[in-house]
C-alpha cells in the first residue's frame, strides 16, 4: 500500500518562502502617517511569505524598541502589544517561515544590535552562502553569535566594517562584498532606512511613498493596499538609503549577472505584486497557456489548486478553449495553531483546509492545476478528494518543471530525498497520485513565463545550474540545517 506521509506545517506539501520585509521612514511633512499603523498592515500583506514568527522595530529619536515573538501577524501583533511601541520616524517589520527544526525565538526578527555607532534593526530574506566562511573568521577575531541566524552575522559584518569606514554607506557597501547568496535586507540605522538587494537579485525589494515617506517592501502588493504609490524595484546590488534628505542609493554593484528566483513567480509571491516589471499574475497566467499547449487533454473542466494553481487555471482555460470554473473550495480561517492541534491526522486536516465542489466536478473530466509537486502527498488527497466527489476523470497539469535539486538561496527544500521526482519518473508519479494523466511545464517553456523583463533568473531547483556558488563541502550543507533565517 502507498504510504503518503510527507506534509508540512501548513499541511500541503509545498516550498515555503521563508521571510517578508517592510521599512517605512516618515517624513516631517507627514504628520499623520503612523509608522506602527502602517508596517502592521503591511505585514498582513506580506503574510504569506512567513507565519511562524512576525516582528515590528520603531526608532524612535534613535532609541529602538520591538514587538517579535512566534506567531502569525495577528496573533504576535495585538492591540495590546502594539500599543507598547512608540510613535517613532522609522519602523521595520519582519515575517518569517522557518525551516523544520528551527522555530527559534533567537530567531524572531527585526533583529537589534548595539554598536559603536548605536542601534541597528536588522530584516532579512534570503540565505548567505558563505555565512560558515565569514562567520569562523569573525568568530576567531574572538566575535561571539547568539544564533545561527543571517541577520545577526549580516549586522555584525556591519558594525565590524562601520569601525574601519567614516560612514554608514561605505560600511553597507563592503558588506556587499563580503557576503555570498541572497539577501534582501531592511535596515534602519539612528537616522537612516536603508535597503539591498545582492547583486543577482535573488529576493524580491521594491521602493514605495506614501506623502513624501518612503517605504521598502518584498512586494510591491502592500503599497496599494496602504494607498501607497509603487516607485520602482530596488535594483540588484543596489544599496538605497533614505533619511531627512530623501532617497540616495550605491549602486557599486549593479550590472552583474542578475538570477531572480524564478519560482517567486511560480508560487512564493502574491499574484497582484509585480516583480522586475512583470506581474505575477500575467507570469503564472502565461505558465497556464504554455502547459496548455504542452499537454491537451479532452476534459470539460479547467481548475486550479487555491490559491497559487488559479492564475495558471485561468491561462489554461484561455488556450485551450475548455472553460474554468471552480473545484476545490479552501477554507481562509484555518490558523497555525489549528494545523499544530491536529498535525497527527494528515487527511483530516486537508479536508478541512481544502474541499471539493461536487456541483461543480461531479461526471466531469477535470483538469487540475497546481504550482508544484515537491512530495505528491498533496496532489495524492486532492485527486483523491475530487474523485470521491465524482468527477470522472482527472488530469493533473503542475505549472512548474519537476523539483529535482535543492535549493540554497532562501527556500526549504534541503535535500533531494524530499523530491519525488528525484525518485519517480512522471508516468509513477502520475500512478502515486492517483491522476488519469500528469503533465509539467517544461523548463523551456518555465524560462519564457515572464519573458520581457529587465532580469534573469535562478532555476537552480529545477535545472541543477546554480546562478551563484553553492556551500561546498558536507559540514557547509550540515550547519545550513540549523541555520535561521
Ligand atoms: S533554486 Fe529554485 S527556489 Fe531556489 S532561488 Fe533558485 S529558482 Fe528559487
Amino acid at each position: 500500500m502507498i504510504q503518503h506521509e510527507f506534509f508540512d506545517q501548513n499541511c500541503f506539501d509545498k516550498i515555503n518562502e521563508e521571510c517578508g520585509l517592510f521599512g517605512i521612514f516618515k517624513s516631517d511633512e507627514d504628520q499623520s502617517i503612523s509608522v506602527v499603523t502602517e508596517t502592521y498592515a503591511a505585514l498582513f500583506g506580506l503574510q504569506h511569505r512567513g507565519q511562524e514568527s512576525a516582528g515590528i522595530t520603531v526608532n524612535k529619536n534613535g532609541e529602538f524598541k520591538s514587538v517579535k515573538d512566534l506567531g502569525s501577524v495577528i496573533e504576535v501583533l495585538t492591540p495590546k502589544t502594539l500599543s507598547t511601541l512608540p510613535e517613532g520616524k522609522i519602523a521595520v517589520g519582519h515575517v518569517r517561515y522557518s525551516p523544520r527544526g528551527t522555530v527559534d525565538r533567537a530567531g524572531t526578527q527585526p533583529l537589534v544590535m548595539r554598536y559603536s555607532k548605536g542601534l541597528l534593526a536588522i530584516a532579512h530574506n534570503g540565505a548567505i552562502t558563505n555565512l560558515m566562511e565569514i562567520r569562523s573568521d569573525l568568530e576567531l577575531g574572538g566575535a561571539i553569535f547568539q544564533s545561527f541566524s543571517n541577520a545577526e552575522l549580516i549586522a555584525y559584518v556591519i558594525a565590524t566594517e562601520r569601525l574601519k569606514y567614516a560612514t554608514i554607506e561605505e560600511a553597507v557597501s563592503k558588506t556587499m562584498d563580503r557576503l555570498k547568496g541572497a539577501y534582501s535586507i531592511v535596515l534602519s540605522t539612528p537616522n537612516m532606512l536603508i535597503g539591498m538587494r545582492d547583486p543577482n537579485g535573488f529576493r524580491p525589494l521594491c521602493i514605495g511613498k506614501l506623502g513624501n515617506s518612503y517605504m521598502l517592501s518584498s512586494e510591491s502588493c502592500v503599497f496599494e493596499s496602504l494607498g501607497a504609490e509603487f516607485i520602482r524595484d530596488v535594483e540588484p546590488g543596489e544599496i538605497v538609503f533614505i533619511d531627512d534628505n530623501g532617497l540616495n542609493s550605491i549602486r557599486d554593484h549593479c550590472g552583474k549577472k542578475t538570477s531572480l528566483c524564478l519560482f517567486e513567480y511560480i508560487y512564493i509571491a502574491r499574484p497582484d505584486s509585480v516583480i522586475d516589471g512583470m506581474s505575477v499574475h500575467m507570469a503564472r497566467r502565461n505558465a497556464g497557456r504554455m502547459l496548455a499547449e504542452e499537454y491537451p487533454v479532452e476534459a470539460d473542466l479547467v481548475c486550479g489548486v487555491p490559491d497559487s494553481g488559479i492564475d495558471a487555471a485561468q491561462g489554461y482555460a484561455e488556450a485551450s478553449g475548455i472553460p474554468y470554473g471552480v473545484a476545490l473550495i479552501k477554507n481562509k480561517y484555518v490558523g497555525r495553531t489549528f494545523n499544530r492541534q491536529n498535525a497527527e491526522n494528515k487527511d483530516r486536516l486537508l479536508k478541512i483546509k481544502l474541499n471539493a465542489l461536487a456541483a461543480n466536478v461531479k461526471d466531469k473530466r477535470i483538469i487540475i492545476i497546481d504550482d508544484s509537486i515537491v512530495r505528491g502527498s498533496t496532489c495524492y488527497h486532492i485527486v483523491k478528494m475530487l474523485r470521491e466527489a465524482g468527477a470522472k476523470e482527472v488530469h493533473m497539469r503542475i505549472s512548474s518543471p519537476p523539483f529535482l535539486h535543492p535549493c540554497y538561496f532562501g527556500t526549504d527544500i534541503r535535500s533531494k530525498d524530499e523530491l519525488i521526482a528525484t525518485k519517480m519518473t512522471v508516468e509513477e508519479i502520475k500512478n502515486y497520485i492517483g491522476a488519469d494523466s500528469l503533465g509539467y511545464l517544461s523548463l523551456e517553456n518555465a524560462r519564457k513565463i515572464a519573458s520581457g523583463v529587465n532580469i534573469g533568473f535562478c532555476d537552480g531547483c529545477f535545472s541543477g545550474v546554480y546562478p551563484a556558488p553553492i556551500p561546498e563541502n558536507e559540514i557547509d550543507d550540515r550547519f545550513s540545517r540549523k541555520i535561521m533565517r
